[in-house]
This record gives structure tokens, C-alpha cells and sequence, in this order.
């Protein structure tokens, strides 16, 4: 599932090569595609058709690409989602759930979505400077978006009454720690996962937020300078990060700060990675 470097990674590519174009032609290929737009694809279609795309956005896993002041096309990229740019004439992939023309002809953009997960859809514009797509207006910012307010995110986390992890995975608390790298913050704050969040002090949730920013900004720069070609990818997979992964998918290996073999247990259907002797098992842990 792409996470927030991977998107951003996705939003630089469409910066380069689709920003400032103007469509010609939008086909929907699978209505499931465009299912959150009220219009329907024919209606959604005839919306986009003739616009020119102004700048490409992000808020955490959410990208968009604003019309003009009030109208922006919001997409979510789901567990496969992927937005390809390239040559017109290439094959049509039978994933290829909406296909987008410019006027000035090459390349063209197509959103491939093997799961249909993901989806498509015009909205309006909210918030104070009118920035944040409608449907996503109760998102929380990410923490490195320039809006992110650091004292805001304490006085919330701290008033939560849960895991330290599951308030990092709360999209309304705090947009964009996946699984992968809340386990990874977590490690590098010395911080167990299941740690009650009202017990967190100052010095702890200065720390956890130094950490989630190291993470992805590492992350980050890693998306950013595999990102090359007139192709605009997400797989999911993130093959680049993983040599620097020092917990997540490492259960049995040694924790690289003390030699302890790092622990696997089960979160929420899926699994939360930790040092036992690095990130100690609180009292009162809220599982
Ligand atoms: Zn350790």
C-alpha cells in the first residue's frame, strides 16, 4: 500500500509532467473508478474535459490537482492505484480504469488500479485559504506539511487514551504514519507501541514527532531521487526503503542499537514490530 513518500513521490511526477496542460479527452474505463463522484463518469468526464491543471497537492496519502481557486481533481491511489504518464500509443492495460488526453498531445495520464481501491473525483476547495479538497477537510495535516502545529498535535495525543501506535495510524489525529513507519518512529523514539498516549511527557512527544519526521523524510528523499523517468509510478512496494528498515519486517534479527532480537506481535489484524529491550512494555499498555 503506497504511504506518504510514495505519494508525494506520485505528486512530484505529475508536477513535472502535467501541471500547467489541458485536458482534451477523459474516458472512465470502469465506473468503480469515479463511484465518490456524485456527477457519474459521464458526468465527470464532461467536468474535466477542457480544464487546465494548475498545481498538484498532497495531505498525507490524498493528491490532487487543483482547477482553478474553488475546484480541484482529488484522488486516492487505494492498495494499487497508480498514475502513469507516458506515450499515447502505447498498449492499453486492461488495469486502466480512466484515461486523460492533453490538448498538446503527448504523454498521457492514466490512472491503473488493478484492486479498484482507489478512486477519482472532482470537488471543491475548503478550509480558511480554501486549499483543502472538501472530502478530505476533516484529514489532519501531515507532519511535513508547513500547516502541521506541533503543540496541537501534543495536546491531542496526550488527551487520547490510546496506543501510542493506533494514535499514530489516526488519520484525524495525525495524516500519513502507515503501519511501516509508525514501527519505524517508534523504534527511533525508544517508545513501545502499545504506551498508554496520556502518559507521554513533553520530552516523549518531542521525541516520537522528531522521530515520524527523520522516518519519512528519509523516506522521502529516498522516493525522490528514484524517480527519474517520464514515468510516474507507485507500487506499493518500496523496494528502496527497506535496506534502511530497522524493525518493520526484521522479527528474529538483531536491533541494530542492542544486538536483542527485534519482536513481532499481532496490532490490529496486522502486526506492530519493536526491541523488547529498546521500547520496554509499559504498564497499563492500551493494546
Ligand atoms: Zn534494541
Amino acid at each position: 500500500m503506497p504511504e506518504l513518500p510514495e505519494v508525494e513521490t506520485v505528486r512530484a511526477g505529475l508536477e513535472r509532467h502535467v501541471v500547467g496542460r489541458t485536458v482534451a479527452v477523459v474516458q472512465v474505463l470502469h465506473p468503480r473508478a469515479v463511484r465518490r463522484d456524485p456527477a457519474g463518469p459521464a458526468g465527470f468526464a464532461a467536468a474535466l474535459a477542457g480544464r487546465t491543471l494548475k498545481r498538484a497537492e498532497r495531505r498525507g496519502k490524498y493528491l490532487w490537482l487543483t482547477l482553478d481557486d474553488d475546484e480541484a481533481l482529488l484522488a486516492h491511489l487505494g492498495m494499487s492505484g497508480q498514475l502513469l504518464v507516458g506515450d499515447p500509443d502505447r498498449p492499453l492495460s486492461p488495469h486502466v480504469r480512466v484515461w486523460i488526453t492533453f490538448t498538446d498531445g503527448s504523454p498521457d495520464l492514466r490512472f491503473t488500479d488493478q484492486r479498484t481501491f482507489g478512486h477519482l473525483m472532482m470537488c471543491s476547495l475548503r478550509g480558511d485559504d480554501r486549499v483543502v479538497p472538501e472530502p478530505i477537510a476533516h484529514i489532519a495535516p501531515d507532519p511535513v506539511e508547513a500547516v502541521f502545529d506541533p503543540a496541537v498535535f501534543a495536546a491531542r495525543l496526550t488527551r487520547r487514551r490510546t496506543g501510542v501506535k493506533r494514535a499514530l495510524l489516526d488519520q484525524s489525529l495525525i495524516s500519513g504514519v502507515g503501519n511501516i513507519y509508525a514501527d519505524e518512529a517508534l523504534w527511533h523514539a525508544r517508545l513501545h507501541w502499545a504506551r498508554p498516549t496520556e502518559t507521554l511527557n513533553r520530552g516523549e512527544v518531542s521525541r516520537l514527532l522528531d522521530a515520524v519526521r527523520g522516518v519519512l523524510t528519509e523516506a522521502l528523499k529516498a522516493g525522490g531521487t528514484s524517480f527519474d523517468s517520464l514515468y510516474v509510478n507507485v507500487t506499493g512496494e518500496s523496494g528502496y526503503f527497506d535496506r534502511s528498515l530497522q524493525v518493520y519486517g526484521r522479527a528474529g534479527e538483531p536491533c541494530s542499537r542492542c544486538a536483542t532480537p527485534i519482536r513481532r506481535d499481532s496490532f490490529m489484524n496486522r502486526s506492530a514490530y519493536s526491541c523488547p529491550r529498546c521500547q520496554p512494555r509499559p504498564r497499563n499498555a492500551h493494546w
